[in-house]
């Protein structure tokens, strides 16, 4: 039987011999597009002289939208498409999934460090995995705990470390956290899961998933632009935090916040930063706004990785804000803090615009499609983190759907009813009770971090970091990481009562 027909999948009927699909342009009728949108909408985003107009009906509901960047979206874009010559292109490493391709068992959607991790792992355990998305580079300055990407193996692949981390909350003295941070290499890290594909055998399409459609065989229909359609038994959704257009999300939750962040690598006289140490939190105001500005309005801190005595990366950080700080706002408190400070910018090597959703609901854990990295709300709430996270979770997520996969085989033989309890399983290793009660937790340090004002923020982390091995549980979460937000939060109360 010829594996071709109309585009409306959902009606499709039982699929003899499911393989890889090229429609002919004149056989498809499209489903009509659901909106979530009253109207069809454009808005105009506009920075300088550049704009973009942005057509709402791209995106699954207004929270999705946020998610993709909002109002700063074109921010977000010039983010993601920065050039990176020294990173391979996939599609000269990969093999492509060809026309005429048998079923998959796993198709990966995304290409970001989630997607690329999860499917190396869960090929390296024998799955046929495809990987879709587009052929992008990393372009984002990740920084982490040198000992986390230590122990996954990663060291490698950071190409600065200091050996220990400093905060500033006020004039008083400075924390010194006692802590190696490191600056991730994109190149390498992008080079490192990309080898580990090819090594794994994982197969590659460049392109963007336009749907996803349950066929009644049981199998997955993974519908890409170019009327290309990939079959296979099960599907992760890694395309970030703005998936909504492939996944449903918990109805009723927290409204989504977003951290955004302002970088500039540059090449400066006169830093002030001892450059042995990595400037975690510099919550210091040299400016003093006068509190019904706008700039007043967003607590900032700047973030700094002195690379050496000249060369820095100078971040001005909104940890997170209902409504996301604009990064020309952050631009401008990042430049008047460098010039109250005496920096003296000679050279900028790049800019970074880092637009980071936090918070907001978890993915419905009932639905058959498993979501993973970004997408699957495994950024930290109240931090933005979630590399390592992904990247630790990835065997053990690709081990689970590998077993009961395996389980489910003779290969071909899924039945639609097996399909719920593949996900429920996979669904409940990436989010058990426990991981969601912790989480919920996260949202209610993130619920008060919104609330605060600069006095309020500094005096939160300044009964925080007194609380003794508070380090590393920021971003571990742990049964343990709750008491110490309970205690922080509970001698913050104490200081400001004055009790
Ligand atoms: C500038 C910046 C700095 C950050 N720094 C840190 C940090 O230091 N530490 C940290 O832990 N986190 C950091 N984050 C936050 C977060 O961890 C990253 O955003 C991380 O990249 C998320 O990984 P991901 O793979 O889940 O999603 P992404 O990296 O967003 O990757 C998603 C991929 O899916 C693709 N895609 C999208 N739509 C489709 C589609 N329809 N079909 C197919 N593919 C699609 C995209 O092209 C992209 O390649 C930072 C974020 C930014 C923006």
């Amino acid at each position: 039987m010829e594996c071709v027909g109309a585009r409306n999948f959902a009606t499709m009927a039982v699929f003899t011999c499911p393989r890889f699909i090229s429609l002919g342009r004149r056989r498809i009728m499209a489903r009509k597009k659901q909106s979530f949108w009253p109207i069809h909408m454009k808005v105009k985003c506009s920075s300088g002289s550049e704009s973009l107009v942005v057509d709402k009906e791209n995106f699954a509901d207004e929270e999705d939208y946020i998610k993709a960047g909002g109002s700063e979206l074109m921010f977000v874009q010039m983010q993601q498409n920065k050039d990176m010559d020294q990173q391979s292109k996939l599609s000269d490493k990969l093999r492509q999934i060809s026309d005429g391709q048998t079923v998959l068992d796993l198709v990966v959607i995304g290409c970001g460090p989630a997607g690329l991790a999860l499917a190396a792992e869960s090929a390296k355990l024998g799955l046929n995995v495809g990987l879709v998305g587009p052929d992008l580079p990393f372009t984002n300055n990740y920084g982490v705990w040198e000992d986390e990407f230590k122990d996954l193996g990663l060291q490698a692949c950071i190409e600065h470390v200091w050996q220990d981390t400093i905060v500033y909350l006020d004039d008083a003295d400075p924390i010194l956290i006692g802590r190696a941070y490191g600056r991730v290499s994109r190149h390498l890290l992008h080079e490192e899961l990309l080898k580990r594909c090819v090594e794994a055998g994982v197969l590659y399409l460049n392109s963007k998933v336009e749907r996803i459609v349950k066929a009644t065989s049981g199998h997955s229909l993974v519908e890409c632009k170019g009327n290309v359609v990939i079959p296979c038994r099960f599907v992760t959704v890694a395309s970030g935090a703005a998936s909504g257009k492939f996944l449903q999300y918990e109805l009723g939750g927290p409204r989504v916040s977003v951290q955004t962040a302002y970088g500039v690598e540059v090449e400066v006289d006169n830093n002030p930063f001892d450059p042995s140490l990595m400037v975690f939190m510099d919550y210091r105001d040299y400016v003093k706004h006068d509190a019904q500005s706008l700039e007043a309005k967003y607590p900032t801190f700047l973030y700094a990785m002195p690379m050496s005595p000249t060369r820095v990366f100078f971040e001005e950080t909104c940890l997170a804000s209902k409504d996301a700080m604009p990064f020309d706002l952050l631009k401008k408190k990042l430049m008047l803090r460098l010039n109250t400070l005496g920096v003296r910018i000679k050279e900028i090597y790049e800019e970074e615009w880092s637009y980071i959703p936090v918070g907001g609901s978890l993915p419905n854990t009932e639905q058959k499609t498993l979501a993973f990295g970004a997408a699957a709300s495994m950024v930290h709430p109240a931090t933005g983190y979630s590399v390592v996270r992904s990247l630790s979770e990835a065997p053990k997520c690709a081990s689970v759907l590998a077993n009961i996969l395996r389980q489910n085989n003779i290969k071909n033989m899924l039945t639609s009813s097996s399909t719920p309890s593949i996900s429920t399983q996979a669904w409940n290793t990436l989010w058990p009770q426990e991981r969601k009660r912790q989480r919920s937790f996260f949202l209610f340090g993130l619920a008060l971090i919104l609330q605060l004002d600069i006095e309020g923020i500094r005096s939160f982390f300044r009964s925080f970091f007194r609380v003794p091995k508070w380090y590393g549980l920021i971003f571990a979460p742990s049964p343990r990481y709750l008491r110490l937000c309970c205690s922080a939060h509970q001698k913050y109360s104490e200081n400001s009562l004055g009790i």
